[in-house]
Protein backbone atom coordinates (compact mmCIF):
# COMPACT_ATOMS: atom_id res chain seq x y z
CA UNK A 1 0.00 0.00 0.00
CA UNK A 2 1.34 3.31 -0.78
CA UNK A 3 0.75 6.27 1.93
CA UNK A 4 0.01 3.86 4.51
CA UNK A 5 -0.27 6.82 7.38
CA UNK A 6 -2.32 8.92 4.96
CA UNK A 7 -4.83 5.75 4.56
CA UNK A 8 -4.85 5.40 7.99
CA UNK A 9 -5.40 9.31 8.75
CA UNK A 10 -8.47 9.47 5.93
CA UNK A 11 -10.34 6.56 7.48
CA UNK A 12 -9.77 7.75 10.89
CA UNK A 13 -11.17 11.07 10.04
CA UNK A 14 -14.23 9.60 7.76
CA UNK A 15 -15.48 8.14 11.05
CA UNK A 16 -14.72 11.55 12.55
CA UNK A 17 -16.59 13.11 10.10
CA UNK A 18 -19.83 11.08 10.53
CA UNK A 19 -19.72 11.78 14.98
CA UNK A 20 -19.26 15.48 13.50
CA UNK A 21 -22.31 15.66 11.51
CA UNK A 22 -24.09 13.53 13.99
CA UNK A 23 -23.59 16.22 16.55
CA UNK A 24 -25.04 19.07 13.90
CA UNK A 25 -21.53 20.21 12.83
CA UNK A 26 -21.06 20.52 8.78
CA UNK A 27 -17.96 18.62 7.57
CA UNK A 28 -15.89 18.77 4.48
CA UNK A 29 -13.18 16.36 4.20
CA UNK A 30 -9.43 17.91 2.90
CA UNK A 31 -6.95 15.78 1.36
CA UNK A 32 -4.21 19.10 2.37
CA UNK A 33 -4.30 22.63 3.51
CA UNK A 34 -4.41 23.89 -0.09
CA UNK A 35 -7.89 21.68 -0.73
CA UNK A 36 -9.21 23.20 2.85
CA UNK A 37 -8.39 26.90 0.94
CA UNK A 38 -10.47 25.84 -2.05
CA UNK A 39 -13.50 24.04 0.02
CA UNK A 40 -14.12 27.74 1.73
CA UNK A 41 -14.00 29.60 -1.44
CA UNK A 42 -15.80 27.62 -3.53
CA UNK A 43 -17.91 25.65 -1.40
CA UNK A 44 -18.72 27.29 2.09
CA UNK A 45 -18.32 31.43 1.09
CA UNK A 46 -20.41 31.19 -1.91
CA UNK A 47 -23.87 30.34 -0.45
CA UNK A 48 -23.35 32.05 2.82
CA UNK A 49 -22.92 35.92 0.97
CA UNK A 50 -20.68 36.62 3.53
CA UNK A 51 -20.24 40.35 3.61
CA UNK A 52 -17.95 40.77 6.48
CA UNK A 53 -14.63 38.22 8.37
CA UNK A 54 -12.85 38.06 10.81
CA UNK A 55 -10.40 35.33 12.40
CA UNK A 56 -8.81 34.18 15.56
CA UNK A 57 -5.40 33.10 16.39
CA UNK A 58 -4.87 29.92 14.52
CA UNK A 59 -1.69 28.48 12.98
CA UNK A 60 -3.92 26.44 10.66
CA UNK A 61 -5.75 28.84 9.61
CA UNK A 62 -2.81 30.98 8.26
CA UNK A 63 -1.44 27.31 6.63
CA UNK A 64 -4.48 27.29 4.19
CA UNK A 65 -3.14 30.55 3.07
CA UNK A 66 -6.96 32.46 3.42
CA UNK A 67 -5.27 34.77 5.38
CA UNK A 68 -3.85 36.91 3.36
CA UNK A 69 -6.57 36.66 0.64
CA UNK A 70 -9.24 37.33 2.65
CA UNK A 71 -7.46 40.09 4.33
CA UNK A 72 -6.84 41.74 0.95
CA UNK A 73 -10.05 41.18 -0.68
CA UNK A 74 -11.56 44.58 -0.97
CA UNK A 75 -14.90 43.28 -1.31
CA UNK A 76 -15.33 41.93 2.61
CA UNK A 77 -15.55 44.05 5.15
CA UNK A 78 -12.25 42.75 6.95
CA UNK A 79 -11.96 43.00 10.61
CA UNK A 80 -8.06 41.93 11.28
CA UNK A 81 -7.01 40.94 14.47
CA UNK A 82 -3.26 39.88 13.48
CA UNK A 83 -1.68 42.89 12.29
CA UNK A 84 0.86 43.94 14.45
CA UNK A 85 1.20 47.36 13.92
CA UNK A 86 -2.45 47.98 15.41
CA UNK A 87 -2.17 48.52 19.54
CA UNK A 88 -3.36 46.68 21.98
CA UNK A 89 -5.92 48.48 22.69
CA UNK A 90 -7.33 48.95 19.10
CA UNK A 91 -6.56 44.54 19.03
CA UNK A 92 -9.51 44.35 21.76
CA UNK A 93 -11.77 46.83 19.73
CA UNK A 94 -11.31 44.72 16.89
CA UNK A 95 -11.73 41.50 18.75
CA UNK A 96 -15.21 42.59 20.42
CA UNK A 97 -16.05 43.89 16.64
CA UNK A 98 -14.49 40.27 15.45
CA UNK A 99 -18.26 38.82 17.40
CA UNK A 100 -20.12 40.23 15.05
CA UNK A 101 -19.21 39.63 11.64
CA UNK A 102 -20.74 36.69 8.99
CA UNK A 103 -17.61 34.97 8.90
CA UNK A 104 -15.48 33.73 11.34
CA UNK A 105 -12.38 31.31 10.47
CA UNK A 106 -10.44 29.53 13.22
CA UNK A 107 -8.64 26.11 14.34
CA UNK A 108 -9.40 24.21 17.02
CA UNK A 109 -7.18 22.96 20.08
CA UNK A 110 -8.63 19.18 19.87
CA UNK A 111 -11.37 17.11 18.82
CA UNK A 112 -12.84 14.05 20.53
CA UNK A 113 -13.08 11.06 18.78
CA UNK A 114 -17.01 11.23 19.38
CA UNK A 115 -17.17 14.71 17.89
CA UNK A 116 -16.56 17.43 20.46
CA UNK A 117 -14.72 20.31 20.00
CA UNK A 118 -12.22 21.07 22.98
CA UNK A 119 -10.40 24.93 22.85
CA UNK A 120 -8.44 26.94 25.57
CA UNK A 121 -8.03 30.47 25.70
CA UNK A 122 -6.11 33.86 27.01
CA UNK A 123 -8.28 36.43 25.91
CA UNK A 124 -11.48 33.99 25.05
CA UNK A 125 -12.48 35.96 21.83
CA UNK A 126 -11.58 33.10 19.89
CA UNK A 127 -13.39 30.87 21.91
CA UNK A 128 -16.59 33.37 22.05
CA UNK A 129 -16.68 33.36 18.56
CA UNK A 130 -17.10 29.58 18.17
CA UNK A 131 -19.90 29.69 20.58
CA UNK A 132 -21.72 32.74 19.81
CA UNK A 133 -21.54 35.88 17.82
CA UNK A 134 -20.87 34.74 14.37
CA UNK A 135 -23.22 33.75 11.90
CA UNK A 136 -21.06 31.33 10.45
CA UNK A 137 -18.36 29.73 11.76
CA UNK A 138 -15.32 27.28 9.72
CA UNK A 139 -13.00 25.27 12.47
CA UNK A 140 -9.86 24.48 10.29
CA UNK A 141 -9.16 20.55 11.94
CA UNK A 142 -5.34 18.95 11.14
CA UNK A 143 -5.44 14.94 11.54
CA UNK A 144 -3.28 15.34 14.62
CA UNK A 145 -5.97 17.39 16.74
CA UNK A 146 -7.71 13.79 17.14
CA UNK A 147 -7.81 12.67 20.72
CA UNK A 148 -9.99 9.70 22.27
CA UNK A 149 -11.95 11.82 25.00
CA UNK A 150 -11.81 14.29 26.95
CA UNK A 151 -9.13 13.80 29.43
CA UNK A 152 -6.62 13.45 26.71
CA UNK A 153 -7.78 16.46 25.16
CA UNK A 154 -7.24 18.53 27.96
CA UNK A 155 -3.77 16.76 28.79
CA UNK A 156 -2.60 17.57 25.16
CA UNK A 157 -3.91 21.29 25.23
CA UNK A 158 -2.38 21.60 28.53
CA UNK A 159 1.03 20.48 28.41
CA UNK A 160 1.45 20.44 24.48
CA UNK A 161 -0.82 23.04 22.51
CA UNK A 162 -0.28 25.55 25.32
CA UNK A 163 3.47 25.29 26.02
CA UNK A 164 4.06 25.36 21.94
CA UNK A 165 1.92 28.13 21.50
CA UNK A 166 3.65 30.15 24.74
CA UNK A 167 6.57 29.39 22.91
CA UNK A 168 5.56 30.28 19.61
CA UNK A 169 4.45 33.63 21.25
CA UNK A 170 7.41 34.11 23.43
CA UNK A 171 5.69 34.35 26.60
CA UNK A 172 7.04 35.25 29.55
CA UNK A 173 5.73 31.78 31.64
CA UNK A 174 7.52 28.65 32.83
CA UNK A 175 6.37 25.78 30.75
CA UNK A 176 8.12 27.82 27.80
CA UNK A 177 11.31 26.82 29.63
CA UNK A 178 9.79 23.09 31.05
CA UNK A 179 7.51 22.32 28.25
CA UNK A 180 4.70 20.92 31.41
CA UNK A 181 2.29 22.93 32.51
CA UNK A 182 3.35 24.90 35.66
CA UNK A 183 -0.39 26.33 36.25
CA UNK A 184 1.60 29.78 36.06
CA UNK A 185 -0.42 32.84 37.45
CA UNK A 186 0.70 35.78 35.88
CA UNK A 187 -0.58 38.35 33.76
CA UNK A 188 1.38 36.32 30.76
CA UNK A 189 -0.89 32.82 31.41
CA UNK A 190 -2.38 31.93 28.14
CA UNK A 191 -5.06 29.40 29.73
CA UNK A 192 -8.15 31.24 30.70
CA UNK A 193 -11.13 30.12 29.47
CA UNK A 194 -11.92 26.50 28.29
CA UNK A 195 -14.88 25.87 26.19
CA UNK A 196 -16.67 22.61 25.30
CA UNK A 197 -18.78 22.52 21.80
CA UNK A 198 -20.39 19.32 21.82
CA UNK A 199 -23.13 19.98 19.38
CA UNK A 200 -23.24 23.22 16.72
CA UNK A 201 -26.06 25.21 17.59
CA UNK A 202 -27.86 25.85 14.95
CA UNK A 203 -27.42 22.96 12.98
CA UNK A 204 -24.39 23.42 10.33
CA UNK A 205 -23.18 27.56 11.83
CA UNK A 206 -20.32 25.33 12.51
CA UNK A 207 -18.39 24.34 9.88
CA UNK A 208 -15.66 21.94 10.13
CA UNK A 209 -12.83 21.51 8.04
CA UNK A 210 -10.81 18.32 8.19
CA UNK A 211 -7.46 17.84 6.90
CA UNK A 212 -5.56 14.59 6.38
CA UNK A 213 -2.36 16.78 7.49
CA UNK A 214 -0.77 17.51 10.67
CA UNK A 215 -1.16 21.54 11.27
CA UNK A 216 -0.95 23.40 13.71
CA UNK A 217 -0.33 23.29 17.88
S1 LIG B 1 -1.17 27.64 32.63
FE1 LIG B 1 0.73 28.77 32.37
S2 LIG B 1 2.34 27.24 32.54
FE2 LIG B 1 0.42 26.16 32.13
S3 LIG B 1 0.42 25.90 29.91
FE3 LIG B 1 -0.77 27.73 30.42
S4 LIG B 1 0.70 29.41 30.22
FE4 LIG B 1 1.89 27.52 30.37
Amino acid sequence: MEKPIDNYWQKRLTDLGKTLEANNFAVYQAENSEEAKKIVLEQIMPPLNAKSVSWGGSVTFIATGLYHLLRDDKNLDVIDIYNKSIPPEEIIERRRQSLQVDLFLTGTNAVTEDGILVNLDMTGNRVAAITFGPKHVVVFLGRNKIVSDLDEAMLRIKNYASPTNAMRLDMKTPCTKTSYCEDCKGDNRICNTWTITEKSFPKGRIKVVLINEDLGL
